[in-house]
């Protein structure tokens, strides 16, 4: 029988490499850049298995050129940049690396938070600047974190992993989703309707999926219901906020600041947002610690292994696609 030909979109690890080798043969792309719609398809083509980084988007147009294609093993635990539609419809299996990245994202979340309350991106360009002169009483004055409220749109591994480290930090916890968890309890959480939540919260982070539902969850109408005093943080996707929206809210200072480590048209970043200091960016690093992105990367080899040997993978996240022969 022919080996199977696996196709990975970034230089990929040693010992994730590794667990390919033993399934088939394994091409690598040269770079980390991401790759044209053209080259995917190129790359896709003659391939049995691709394995695309959550930055690489699958259109229909790649897979329908990948007659072979039997799995798309994405190397991230949002896959909204996949047709999965359309991989189901072809028989392509789907899957993704839920879990791996959790600590490590929930870690990145609350770096945002206390960078925008406590405006430490903000102090760094300032000692830089050559502009601190002397210690004066009200230099960059912040807010306090601990003790704030928090709440957590989006209830999930991250969520949940974002509520947890609240306790050291001495907060009251919300949570919205659309179905109360079960788990609230346990880690002091309280469900709140999103419209309360924005409402009561200090600190409102996303870390819902991006959806058609969850697409601008977040708007005029919601950033209207935020305190004054309140930080949004985004480490989801960017399209669940409307960047616009949150430009004007905080030119406005309709709301005090906010962490942003997604984007709507990454890896544009809107021009407004890098005018304002209250603004932390962070260019889409929330699973980017060593030991995770090799988690990750030996996760969607796993995965693709198991869809290439005809087992059904630990992480498919289209249980109705039929697989092929
Ligand atoms: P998860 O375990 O599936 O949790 C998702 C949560 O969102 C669940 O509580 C779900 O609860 C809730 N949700 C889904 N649709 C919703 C809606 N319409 N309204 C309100 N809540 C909704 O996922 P996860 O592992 O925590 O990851 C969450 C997302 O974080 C990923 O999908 C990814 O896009 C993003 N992420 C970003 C980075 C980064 O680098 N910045 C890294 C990792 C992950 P219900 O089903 O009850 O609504």
């Amino acid at each position: 029988m022919a080996r199977s030909r696996i196709f990975v979109t970034w230089p990929m690890e040693p010992a994730a490499r590794a667990i390919l080798e033993a399934a088939g043969t394994v091409q690598t792309s040269p770079t980390e850049e991401e790759a044209t719609q053209e080259e995917l398809a190129r790359w896709a083509a003659s391939a049995d298995a691709l394995i695309p980084t959550g930055a690489h988007r699958v259109s229909e147009a790649v897979i329908a050129a990948a007659p072979r294609l039997r799995v798309i093993a994405v190397a991230a635990v949002g896959y909204n940049l996949i047709d999965v539609a359309a991989a189901t419809r072809r028989g392509v299996l789907v899957t993704n690396t839920p879990g791996v990245l959790t600590e490590t994202t929930a870690d990145l979340a609350w770096g945002l938070m206390l960078a925008a309350a406590q405006r430490t991106a903000e102090a760094d360009r300032f000692v830089r600047a050559g502009q601190w002169t002397g210690v004066t009483w009200s230099l960059l004055l912040g807010d306090d974190v601990h003790r704030a409220t928090l709440g957590i749109v989006g209830f999930g591994r991250i969520g949940k992993a974002i509520a947890r480290r609240a306790r050291g930090f001495d907060m009251p916890v919300l949570y919205h989703a659309r179905h109360p968890d079960p788990e609230a309890e346990t880690l002091g959480a309280a469900y709140r309707a999103k419209p309360q939540l924005l409402a009561e919260s200090d600190f409102v982070v996303l870390a819902v999926p991006l959806t058609p539902e969850t697409r601008r969850l977040i708007g005029e109408a919601e950033l209207s219901l935020m305190k004054p005093t309140a930080f949004l943080v985004n480490i989801a996707r960017g399209p669940v906020v409307d960047e616009a929206a949150l430009v004007r809210a905080l030119r406005e200072r309709r709301i005090a600041g906010a962490g942003l480590d997604v984007f709507e048209d990454e890896p544009r970043v809107h021009p407004g947002l890098l005018e304002l200091t209250q603004v932390v960016l962070t260019p889409h690093i929330g699973s980017a610690s060593r030991a995770t992105r090799l988690a990750m990367a030996t996760r969607a080899a796993e995965n693709c292994v198991a869809a290439l040997r005809g087992e059904r993978p630990p992480n498919l996240v289209n249980p109705d696609a039929s697989g092929k022969p």
